[in-house]
């Protein structure tokens, strides 16, 4: 059976003292342990310090890019290898905002999965159109296109270690959230291209999850979805209140 996940994404928030006193919140406030598995990204040298404060909790930690080269002379390049040498656990890659702002391209991105991989991380993999995109009706296209670019050349054995975030980029820090119903088709539709790449049975145990604008308030009625198993949070993930109401919502 998939997970139910929820995930945070702090992006390039938060000073290491904020952020660990947002860690500390959080698993002080999910002492019970929640009905489904809870990610925050950090920023990369939020990593380590969050990791051994979280040990033996059940919040895992994610970063929130990683390089797509393995070691050596890239200054300033976090490699994957170093995210897990923190305790980093997930790895949230492809987002709109590292392909927007950072050109990182199908490629680019290819690697950078192999290599999350390779140490054990386990990518985050956002997909999602443009508001152009949606308005001429092409977000399926442009989901295929990203998957094929840059996941499908996995095993399925290797495949199965992803999770997937559908992430409208006109949904993202907008305020405007997809209707869970235009979430649940286009979440069906990348299950059947999963399905018809490897497989029923590998297409029934991944995770996609939802992001763009996801709040306390409409959580609940985007993940009654069958193929929506849990949101990847940026603004609401920043108060340990408003993510816990979305953690809540399973
Ligand atoms: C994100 O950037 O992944 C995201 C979903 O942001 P927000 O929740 O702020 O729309």
């Amino acid at each position: 059976m998939r997970k139910n996940i929820v995930a945070g994404n702090w992006k390039m928030n938060k000073t290491l003292q904020e952020g660990v006193a947002l860690a500390t919140e959080l698993k002080n406030a999910l002492a019970t342990k929640p009905n489904c598995e809870v990610v925050i990204g950090t920023p990369f040298i939020h990593l380590a310090t969050v990791s051994e404060l979280l040990k033996g909790s059940c919040i895992e930690v994610a970063a929130e890019n990683c390089a797509n080269k393995a070691s050596g002379a890239y200054t300033g390049e976090v490699s994957a290898a170093m995210v897990a040498s923190t305790g980093a656990t997930y790895c949230i890659l492809g987002h709109s905002e590292r392909r927007a702002y950072y050109g990182e391209t199908y490629e680019i991105l290819k690697d950078k999965v192999l290599l999350a991989l390779e140490n054990n991380l386990k990518p985050i993999f956002c997909i999602g159109e443009v508001k152009e995109e949606r308005e001429a009706n092409k977000q399926n296209e442009v989901v295929k296109a990203q998957l094929e670019g840059s996941v499908f050349n996995l095993s399925a054995e290797d495949f199965g270690k992803l999770v997937l975030a559908y992430e409208p980029v006109w949904a993202i820090g907008t305020g405007l959230t997809a209707s869970p119903e235009q979430a649940q088709e286009i979440h069906a539709y990348i299950r059947s291209l999963v399905s018809d790449k490897y497989g029923k049975e590998v297409a029934e145990n991944c995770s996609i999850l939802y992001g763009g604008s996801c709040n306390g308030k409409n959580a609940a009625g985007l993940f009654a979805n069958a193929d929506i198993d849990g949101g990847l949070i940026g603004g609401a993930a920043l108060k340990c209140e408003d993510f816990k109401a979305i953690i809540d919502a399973f």
